[in-house]
């Protein structure tokens, strides 16, 4: 392939022949290897091999660099824009049901393409730029095709900087952890903090952990930064008053790691924290590893008395054999659930009704994610989530701050948030029925705040001042009050039941 390529680029009539370089990347191949074997695997990769001849037929060149990866190489006038159509073709063959052995078998395929000579004249650059094409698909959702463009380069660059900073963040010094308050919907007290994990960067400043945690996990530095997350956060939250509980998050390489419930048992011991105050959080990520030792790894933590959650509940497969794989003392909903749920027109309040319901019957707690603003917290607490986080009771602090806060102000969390969801105003309901004697009328909460709420509905008159009234929320909660006044259709409610606003 090399060699027909180095002879293409070599004998191009005009300086704008094209050449065009497919790199073809099987998705999930190694996954087949592992789990059938590599008969199962060598006879696939043959049956693919043939499929790709009948497709490129005389039109190209095709060839297997090796594992997975294959190549094609168009040649011919039209090759600017054969490569395209050509990539849709390979996928959608490719992706096709085999028969290996008597049995039915699938697989994905990604495509990157790069074209002599505006995307690389020389073998060197061509192929680099095919591959970072293949990269680009690959992250893309795998069986889609990318064409190389200048910004995958920039990318690239970057990412291989921040590659090299993220090895001396450790030894540096820039790295740190913050903690953010969970707290209970029930009392209202801090029953723990999150570890998070900050990335001072020397010239970039604060980088996101969800820019450098893919890195590191990509790297294996995660492995070194993990531990450093657990030997922190555990002695940290041993120095703390209160009994709270800390929570680390655990990336799947690290739970693939047979030496974390060691890891962790270590960590504990040198702290003297005991290990019902750790709790871990992993996402479903840890269940796709392809080994299938994670139910085991679950078995060892939790003997060692450690509590575990699933983070970000909803995003992934939110699969329900998950939670019976493994023991789980939380679901973590995630944000996207949560922000905008009290907003007319959604279905997220149903989602997130629905997900605390499945905790409760398997005797799961939940916390809601990303909570921001104080009529969320009634909100959510309606929905039935047992804590709460979300920036509504502060930014994440460091470890110094958890100490001196829970010395003043002992568990009471305070809201900072704004009171209402603000954008747009207007938009904040929940449907709800206004109860007065034995009439029964359709009514919207339009927002609730200082012990009161603010109903709209087309039965108020002028008359209902100082009429006692029961609300009764679709999501099956009732609240009861006094109308304190009326104007037009609206009305300001004083409720009775405590707890059902925020101040
Ligand atoms: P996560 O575990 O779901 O953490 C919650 C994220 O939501 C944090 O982002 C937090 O700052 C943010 N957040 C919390 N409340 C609110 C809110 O009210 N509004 C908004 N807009 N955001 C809120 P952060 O710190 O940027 O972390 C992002 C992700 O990076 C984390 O998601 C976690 O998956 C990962 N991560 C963070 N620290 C570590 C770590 O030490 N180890 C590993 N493996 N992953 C980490
Ligand atoms: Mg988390
Ligand atoms: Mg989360």
């Amino acid at each position: 392939m090399r060699t027909t390529l180095e002879h293409l680029l070599a004998t191009r009539q005009s300086g704008f022949d094209p050449t065009a370089l497919l790199m073809l990347d099987l998705d999930r191949f190694k996954a087949i290897n592992d789990t059938l074997g590599h008969l199962i695997g060598d006879e696939l990769l043959k049956q693919v091999a043939q499929r790709l001849e009948r497709i490129i037929e005389k039109t190209g060149v095709v060839g297997r660099l090796g594992g997975d990866e294959f190549q094609v190489i168009l040649a011919s006038e039209s090759a600017r824009n054969d490569a395209e159509p050509v990539a849709r073709t390979i996928i959608e063959t490719l992706s096709r049901q085999y028969i290996i052995k008597g049995a039915p078998l699938t697989i994905g395929c990604s495509v990157g393409i790069a074209v002599a000579p505006e995307q690389g004249q020389t073998v060197e650059t061509l192929t680099r730029n095919a591959d970072l094409a293949l990269y680009a698909a690959k992250d893309g959702g795998r069986s889609t095709y990318r064409i190389f463009n200048e910004d995958l380069l920039v990318d690239a660059k970057n990412r291989r900087q921040l590659e090299d900073d993220l090895r001396l963040a450790t030894s540096n010094g820039e790295l740190y952890l913050v903690y953010q308050q969970v707290v209970s919907t029930a009392t209202e007290e801090i029953v723990g903090y999150e570890a998070l994990i900050r990335w001072n960067h020397p010239r970039r400043g604060n980088v996101s952990p969800a820019e450098f945690i893919p890195i590191a996990e990509e790297t294996g530095l995660i492995a070194g930064i993990g531990e450093w997350v657990l030997r922190t956060a555990v002695a940290d939250c041993a120095a703390w008053p209160g009994g709270v509980r800390v929570a680390v998050n655990v990336s799947p390489l690290q739970f693939a790691n047979p030496k974390l419930p060691h890891l962790i048992a270590n960590a504990l011991t040198a702290s003297c924290l005991p290990p019902d105050r750790l709790e871990l959080e992993v996402t479903e990520g840890v269940f796709l590893q392809t080994d299938d030792d994670s139910g085991c790894t679950f078995k060892t933590l939790k003997d060692l008395g450690v509590r575990l959650a699933l983070d970000d509940f909803g995003t992934g497969y939110s699969s329900l054999g998950y939670l019976q794989k493994a023991p789980f003392d939380k679901i973590k909903i995630d944000q996207s659930f949560v922000r905008g749920a009290i907003m007319a027109g959604n279905r997220k309040a149903a989602i997130i009704k629905a997900i605390v319901t499945l905790a409760n019957t398997l005797g799961l707690e939940t916390t809601a994610e990303g909570v921001e603003q104080q009529d969320e917290v009634v909100f959510v607490r309606e929905l039935g989530c047992s804590s709460i986080q979300g920036f509504v009771y502060g930014k994440p602090v460091r470890a110094e701050q958890v100490a001196a806060d829970l010395d003043q102000r002992g568990l009471s969390a305070q809201l900072v948030g704004h009171r209402i969801s603000r954008p747009p105003r207007e938009k904040v309901i929940l449907k709800a029925l206004l109860v007065r004697g034995s009439d029964r009328n359709e009514a919207t909460v339009r927002n609730t705040s200082g012990g009161g709420a603010m109903i709209e509905s087309a039965s108020l008159t002028p008359s209902d001042v100082g009429t006692s009234v029961a609300i009764e929320l679709q999501q099956g909660s009732i609240w009861t009050g006094i109308i304190k006044w009326v104007d037009g259709q609206r009305a300001g409610v004083e409720l009775s039941r405590a707890g059902r606003s925020s101040r």
